[in-house]
């Protein structure tokens, strides 16, 4: 069935059409709505925000040690950003940075970055002290010495940690602290869950009318024509849903379609240099200790055996696992780029079939196991942790041709086309900014809306509701329900 229809061109009834449902695509048709723009978002899997994960808040870019100063300072103020945005599904735990000794890094080269994004924070909350989100500026970050983690170790875990020193006494206990280099520091990065940031998007979508939200809707086909009125511009999107195909016409068109955000630039006849890598992190089960652990980030060179360890703790004793070597997240030929002929990198085979069809058991138990192995070395304890399940896994994008990049953003082309090519989830109300001021530039939107930030239909969702969507989500993804809770609620 073909519907072509061409929408009536009145400046104040625009038509937005979003390609992806991802985090970027389904915040900005967010954002857009709030705003009073009417959009219509595409989405070809079954859910909003189905694609990689999302784990980490990255307030302060504290994990990656590779990245620039400045780039840091973005995911922090971004980061504050999307925590105001999406402030229940933050969980509000603090993260611990080890270095190994046999990482040729020192603790102290951390410190200046520390001291400098502790600065920038409390400048953010002279702004305005609604963005203090992370606790105190003057807690942000805290050095603990060896002499102190043995003192700690000698005291009662607790469920409910509340002081810096509470959150190390896990740590203190259970970790090999002769492997370690001092001093070890706390600081406050969050994590971030990928199943209540759907839920969250989506049951504001669904209730603010003047988003249209498709879901197993693939758009195979765009064009640009001249339209009806004023010789304005328009796009004809063509969409497939259970193999019929519908086509709508558009006044603006925004590429959200993460690591297949290639694929629309080549429909639309734009080229962009970028790369996009396969990664994968594991879903394990552990007895766990008596309290609650923070999250813990052992240092490492990237894509060497001795790679950065990352423990990421879940509810109910879940914890998801990380291991920046070749053999566990990371993968030989996982990282590609685009070409003269394409904008679009092309991912090997195994790849495409572990996003479209799954991985196999074998797969899942040797990769989950020696991300298990990797971590013991830091936390032998660890060793009795279990596999549980399919890991949290998928390619995202990165624009231009430098694989550290982190903070990436809105890019434009032609008449009335955007970008979205987040790296970071929290970089998207930086990208939604942008496309407000070009919005309002051709007169689609009042210019004050730009950076407004009030979201009241999304600030409207109710904690319970998003955890009853989150619990939907982990069920119909195959994945352990605990997923959709988080250990610590804002505070
Ligand atoms: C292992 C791993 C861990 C990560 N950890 C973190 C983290 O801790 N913190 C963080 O901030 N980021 C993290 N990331 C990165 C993060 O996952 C991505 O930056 C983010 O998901 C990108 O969102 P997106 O909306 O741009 O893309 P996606 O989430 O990929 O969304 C794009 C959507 O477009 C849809 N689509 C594609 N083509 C079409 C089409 N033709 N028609 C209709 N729909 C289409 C897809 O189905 C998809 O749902 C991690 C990534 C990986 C791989």
């Amino acid at each position: 069935m073909i519907n072509n229809h061409i929408a009536n061109n009145k400046t104040d009834n625009k038509k937005i059409a979003i390609i992806g449902g991802g985090i970027a695509g389904a915040s900005i048709a967010l954002y857009l709505t709030e705003i009073g723009l009417k959009v219509d978002l595409f989405e070809k899997g079954t859910s909003l925000v189905n694609g990689p994960p999302i784990c980490h808040l990255h307030a302060g870019g504290n994990l990656y040690r590779e990245i620039p100063d400045d780039q840091c300072v973005t995911l922090l103020h971004e980061s504050i950003e999307s925590l105001r945005l999406y402030p229940d599904s933050v969980d509000y735990r603090p993260t611990v940075i080890a270095i190994p000794k046999q990482d040729p890094g020192q603790p102290l080269d951390l410190l200046p970055r520390l001291t400098l994004l502790q600065n920038e924070y409390q400048s953010l909350i002279d702004q305005d002290a609604a963005n203090q989100v992370l606790g105190k500026a003057s807690d942000y970050y805290r050095l603990f010495e060896l002499e102190e983690l043995q003192a700690l170790a000698l005291l009662d875990e607790q469920k409910i940690p509340k002081t810096a020193e509470q959150w190390m006494i896990p740590f203190a206990k259970h970790t090999d602290l002769s492997a370690l280099k001092f001093p070890v520091v706390l600081v406050q990065e969050f994590g971030w869950n990928v199943f209540r940031l759907g839920a969250t998007a989506a049951l504001s979508l669904e209730k603010n009318e003047l988003g249209k939200v498709h879901l197993n809707s693939k758009v195979v086909k765009i064009e640009q024509i001249s339209g009806v009125q004023n010789n304005n511009k328009q796009w004809l999107v063509t969409h497939e849903e259970e193999g019929l195909q519908s086509t709508d016409s558009f006044d603006y068109l925004i590429n959200a379609a993460g690591f297949r955000t290639g694929e629309i630039d080549d429909l639309a006849g734009f080229h962009r240099q970028r790369l996009v890598e396969f990664k994968a992190a594991y879903v394990t089960k552990w007895q766990g200790t008596e309290g609650l652990w923070p999250e813990v980030i052992f240092h490492g060179q990237r894509g060497t055996p001795e790679g950065m360890a990352q423990f990421t703790p879940y509810a109910d004793n879940l914890v998801q696992l990380h291991g920046m070597t070749d053999e566990i997240t990371l993968f030989d030929n996982g990282l590609v780029t685009s070409s003269e002929e394409s904008a679009q990198p092309k991912l090997n085979e195994q790849f495409i079939r572990k996003i479209d069809k799954g991985w196999l058991a074998q797969e899942i138990e040797v990769r989950g196991q020696r991300a298990i192995d990797h971590l013991a070395r830091y936390i032998p304890a660890f060793k009795h942790a279990v596999v549980e399940g399919k890991p949290l896994f998928g390619a995202q994008q990165i624009p231009g041709e430098d694989a550290n990049l982190r903070a990436a953003g809105v890019s434009f082309e032609g008449n009335n086309y955007a970008r979205c090519e987040i790296v970071k989830a929290s970089s998207v109300l930086t990208c939604a900014d942008a496309l407000t001021e070009e919005l309002a530039e051709l007169g689609f939107v009042d210019r004050k809306s730009v950076g407004e930030r009030l979201f009241p239909i999304t600030h409207s969702i109710s904690d319970l509701d998003i955890t009853t969507r989150s619990e939907l989500y982990t069920q119909q993804r195959g994945y352990p329900i605990a997923l959709a809770y988080r250990n610590i609620k804002q505070q």
